[in-house]
């Protein structure tokens, strides 16, 4: 069944404009701004402009070009914020996706954490 995209979710509105954030940082095709929950020193979220619901949905619709730009921009970020392993404590990259993984906004999104150390998780 193919993802039907709520142009009403919150980060549309933050897409248009229409509700305030904190940009970490901005491509053509993507946009990461802070948490405004965050759950460590470090907790940025990354998605794409583009109207993707879920991981999947982003995976197997988006174009390379967008891909490639979201991963590189996360990539970046997490050197330009200290987080990386390489010169950094490390972090987490969290994507919840649908019911079972408690999705809350229904726009593809990466959580990038770090900060703290952040103990063992896996569900
Ligand atoms: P999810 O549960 O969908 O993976 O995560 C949604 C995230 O969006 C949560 O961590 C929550 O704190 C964050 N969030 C919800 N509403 C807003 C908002 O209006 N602005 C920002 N910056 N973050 C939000």
């Amino acid at each position: 069944m193919p993802y039907t995209y709520d142009d009403q979710n919150i980060f549309a509105k933050i897409l248009r404009g229409e509700i305030p954030n904190q940009t970490v940082a901005e491509t053509d095709h993507t946009l990461a701004f802070a948490d405004i929950a965050p759950a460590a020193p470090v907790h940025v979220l990354v998605i794409p402009k583009g109207r993707y619901v879920t991981y999947d949905d982003f995976h197997t619709n988006a174009s390379d070009a967008e891909i490639v730009d979201f991963h590189r921009l996360a990539a970046r970020i997490c050197a330009d914020k200290g987080i990386a392993p390489d010169g950094g404590d490390g972090f987490r990259a969290i994507t919840n996706a649908g019911n079972h993984g408690v999705q809350e906004v229904p726009h593809f999104h990466l959580h990038l954490i770090g900060g703290r150390p952040l103990g063992r998780m896996l569900a």
